[in-house]
């Protein structure tokens, strides 16, 4: 029986609103798209925190034993400045400014996006498509809104009409808006633009002469939407309905409003069962956010340069500071904060290498299977890390004492106890033991003694070649080899 057959998750749809039980459309396997970063700039830890907590969500699936497809793309064209339908594209002027290709600054930023999410030991997605890889499946999405009759081609441009959507749509379900509030807020639509309306948005715009990022289509030569990509690439690779949808609460709208828009009128049915939306990482209680210079990069932290920082922090110790909030809550960095939350992680770290040490003996007071249940039940409530982390340091707490010879434990309670711990802080929550340099000496002392054990067994069967080997390679990697009478022993250059 699979895990998710005994466990009842619940997920915050934002589209309900309200805490839906889990069913996936098709019994163990779940479909998950992401809204990606938009490559013109190193991630701030804004960035990283949507993308930590949705790595949460996908471990904790896969810890359940769905086989998850997740895609999260790459945006490399066609998002402007201000989210709008008018300006620059944000790539292309990144390119501009430092004179390189517009895939320079692709390729470059991506590759910061994929090492920072490593050292977060944050999983790879199962698909990574890029919007520019995927304009022939934009094409062909437009061309079906086009048909359907909720878009019009203006000069060039093709814009989707949000008036006639909204006939027998709900344009506005998944932010709570309504067309008519957007109406009365709205300015005059500005005097160069094409719309029929101030609401409609671009699904193909014709490129100016000096907007260098483009491509032919039936319309102009121009570039899509920023809406549009998502829409496309999640239907190629999860089909017109999947499950789960995700993205940072900022994207709510206008984007994933209208990546609704665009999917339920070229398809004719809502496309996604489960709405996710992290909330925002603040500094200084105002969003982090690449165009205000109001962020810290991870590599500032890592490295502890930064003026708010008293020292580096690990990239565990970020993730740990990350997961002690819910997702759904806003959660404002400082130092301080991060201090609090390096003890917290060292004093889990040190509970775990502690629970390797405890014996059992006879039976125990500690319930572990319904800790292991509240474990579970924190996980199933909306994926509420902050409750399961409390809970794994109430583990903590017991461990010392049984270590401490305070309290005992049985074999089996001690068998599910080690068990559930490594699920939840490794496979759950992603996290690694960086806490102590000398648990990384420690590993390296291990791994000499295994080979001095092989080369002692070498030696025995007199296969001098293979001790020998071992005896050389260990000194070229600067570890020396010493035989004395008690045994071999080793030194470091
Ligand atoms: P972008 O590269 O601007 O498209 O953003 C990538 C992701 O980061 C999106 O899901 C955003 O919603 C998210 N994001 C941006 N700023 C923050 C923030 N301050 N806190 C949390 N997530 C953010
Ligand atoms: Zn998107």
């Amino acid at each position: 029986m699979s895990n998710f057959e005994q466990q009842e998750l619940r997920i915050y749809n934002s589209l309900t609103k309200s805490k839906d039980i889990f069913t996936p459309i098709n019994s163990d396997l779940v479909g998950m798209y992401v809204c990606g970063p938009t490559v013109y700039s190193n991630v701030h830890l804004g960035n990283c925190r949507t993308f930590l907590s949705f790595d949460l969500i996908f471990r904790y699936l896969k810890h359940l034993g769905y086989k998850v497809r997740y895609v999260r793309n790459i945006t490399d064209a066609g998002h402007l400045e201000n989210d709008a339908d008018s300006g620059e594209d944000r790539i292309a002027k990144k390119a501009r400014i430092e004179q390189i290709e517009p895939m320079e600054v692709v390729q470059m930023y991506t590759v910061d996006f994929h090492r920072i999410m490593e050292q977060f030991n944050a999983l790879p997605p199962s698909i990574e498509p890029t919007a520019t890889g995927h304009i022939v499946e934009q094409i062909t999405l437009i061309e079906k809104i086009l048909e359907e009759g909720f878009a019009y081609e203006i000069n060039g441009s093709v814009y989707f009409d949000v008036h006639k959507f909204n006939e027998d749509h709900s344009y506005g379900k998944l932010s709570g808006r309504n067309l008519d509030e957007m109406i009365a807020n709205t300015r005059e639509l500005a005097a160069q633009s094409d719309k029929k309306n101030p609401q409609d948005f671009a699904l193909w715009k014709k490129a100016e002469p000096e907007h260098i990022m483009r491509w032919p289509s039936p319309w102009s030569i121009g570039f899509p939407g920023w809406h549009l990509e998502c829409s496309a690439m999640s239907t190629k690779y999860l089909g017109e309905q999947f499950d789960i949808h995700g993205g940072g609460m900022d994207l709510k709208f206008p984007h994933h409003e209208c990546e609704i828009a665009q999917s339920e009128a070229s398809n004719k049915q809502t496309p996604v069962n489960y709405w996710m939306h992290a909330n925002m990482l603040t500094l200084n209680s105002k969003k982090m956010a690449k165009s205000t210079g109001n962020n810290i990069l991870p590599n500032e932290l890592f490295s502890g340069d930064n003026s708010v920082l008293s020292k580096p922090f690990s990239p565990m110790v970020t993730k740990f500071f990350m997961y002690q909030a819910h997702y759904r809550s806003i959660l404002d960095f400082s130092n301080d904060a991060l201090l609090a939350s390096e003890k917290g992680f060292n004093r889990l770290m040190e509970a775990y290498r502690a629970l390797n040490d405890i014996k059992s003996s006879g039976k125990g007071a500690f319930d572990v299977s319904a800790w292991k249940q509240d474990c579970y039940d924190a996980m199933n409530d909306d994926f509420n890390s902050p409750i399961l982390i409390a809970n794994l340091f109430e583990a903590s707490k017991k461990i010392h004492s049984i270590a401490n010879g305070k309290e005992t434990i049985s074999e089996s309670d001690l068998d599910i106890l080690k068990q559930s711990m490594h699920e939840f802080i490794f496979d759950v929550l992603g996290l690694m033991d960086d806490s102590s340099s000398s648990d990384g000496d420690t590993k390296l002392e291990d791994a000499v003694k295994l080979l001095i054990e092989l080369r002692d067994k070498a030696r025995a069967n007199k296969d001098f070649e293979t001790s020998d080997t071992i005896r050389d390679q260990l000194a070229a990697a600067g570890i020396q080899l010493k035989d004395g009478k008690d045994g071999t022993t080793f030194s470091l250059n």
